[in-house]
């Protein structure tokens, strides 16, 4: 595919998901901006790797998104593709559930999804051209216990995706999500000793027991392959695909 001349911006993109949707847009030929964090040194070497530029931005904060669009836009031009992707888990009982863990959840896999997106679509509109896409969950269609805020929040951004769907069908703007089930990265390994505290279980307990546990396939999705379809909604190809919620769950939803 060629993305020539098109200009990305995907966050969260110093890791997992974001790291390969990043690597596949530039692969294509896309000015990657990349935004996350991680080592100075780690990320000095992704964005050798594939030309990219990065902006640390804590996409928690408003004015540091405001300021990340900003900087993209002076220093590669407007994002026309855009991959709402930065996100955290924790994982408690809806009683005990720290109140900051909930606000810093529903500010990042939310509210930081609004702001980039009302900031990057004037530029979208004006060329004519842009494609929007969202990394949402199998949690944003299902529910799981002791994930209330991530599943109000991508159950949000499902909802949201819709309606910027229907309110930029006709400017030549797709906006669709992926609900990937679980895919084998840091946030996935980082929340299986908090699983095993809440329900008491192993490591292979949790592994088996929880996260494969409504995964009919049996294995973790790659990021590779959110990314390859992240590729494919920003073809040319995929103009008629707005608004989708797209499932990659090696079958859990099916159920
Ligand atoms: P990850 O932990 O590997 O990567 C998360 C990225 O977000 C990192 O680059 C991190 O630095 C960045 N980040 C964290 N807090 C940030 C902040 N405040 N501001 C800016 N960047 C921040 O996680 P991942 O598994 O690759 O998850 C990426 C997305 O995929 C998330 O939205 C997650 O909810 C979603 N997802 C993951 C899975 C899974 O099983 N891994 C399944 C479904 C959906």
């Amino acid at each position: 595919m060629d993305l020539d001349g098109k200009r990305a911006l995907v966050t969260g993109s110093t890791s997992g998901i974001g790291l390969a949707i990043a690597r596949a847009l530039a692969g294509a030929g896309a000015k990657v901006m990349i935004n996350g964090f991680g080592k100075p040194d780690e990320i000095a070497a992704i964005c050798d790797e594939i030309g990219a530029i990065h902006d640390g931005a804590d996409l928690g904060d408003a004015d540091a998104i405001d300021a990340m669009i900003a900087r993209c836009t002076a220093e590669i031009g407007s994002p026309d593709i855009l991959v709402n992707n930065a996100g955290i888990q924790f994982v408690s009982p809806v009683t005990d559930f720290p109140v900051e863990k909930w606000d810093a959840i529903i500010a990042l896999n939310l509210t930081a999804v609004f702001h980039t997106t009302r900031l990057a679509l004037p530029a979208m509109r004006a060329k004519g051209w842009g494609r929007i896409v969202n990394t949402a969950s199998a949690h944003s269609l299902v529910a799981s216990p002791n994930k209330s805020a991530y599943v109000a929040a991508k159950h949000g951004v499902a909802g949201f995706t819709k309606t910027v769907a229907l309110e930029t069908a006709k400017d030549g703007i797709t906006v669709n999500c992926i609900s990937p089930g679980y895919v084998w990265t840091p946030l996935v390994e980082n929340q299986i000793p908090d699983t095993m505290k809440a329900r008491g279980l192993t490591r292979e307990q949790v592994m088996e027991d929880v996260l494969l546990a409504a995964q009919p396939t049996k294995r973790f999705v790659s990021p590779e392959e959110v990314a390859s379809l992240s590729l494919y909604l920003c073809s040319d190809g995929a103009a008629s695909i707005t608004g989708a919620n797209l499932s990659m769950d090696g079958g859990w939803t099916a159920q």
